[in-house]
């Protein structure tokens, strides 16, 4: 038998997914110096397929760390 305290209300739920998410994608695009937002660049190296990925802060002018990722 089921309890009310057991039920899980699918919107609360979807919300606080949705919530968690927005958190994570707001920390990981926000400057560390002024807190504006990041614009990110993605260029395609077809030959290596890789996708070098530079960071610029357009507040601060600081440029973050190119990141390669390598295309499966
Ligand atoms: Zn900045």
């Amino acid at each position: 038998m089921r309890t009310p305290f057991s039920r899980i209300d699918p919107h609360e739920y979807e919300h606080d997914v949705e919530h968690q998410r927005a958190l994570l994608m707001e920390k990981y695009e926000r400057c560390n110096f002024c807190n504006s937002r990041i614009i990110f660049t993605h260029d395609l190296n077809v030959n290596y397929l890789q996708v070098i990925e530079t960071g610029r802060c357009p507040g601060c002018g600081v440029s973050l760390t190119p990141r390669k990722y390598t295309l499966q």
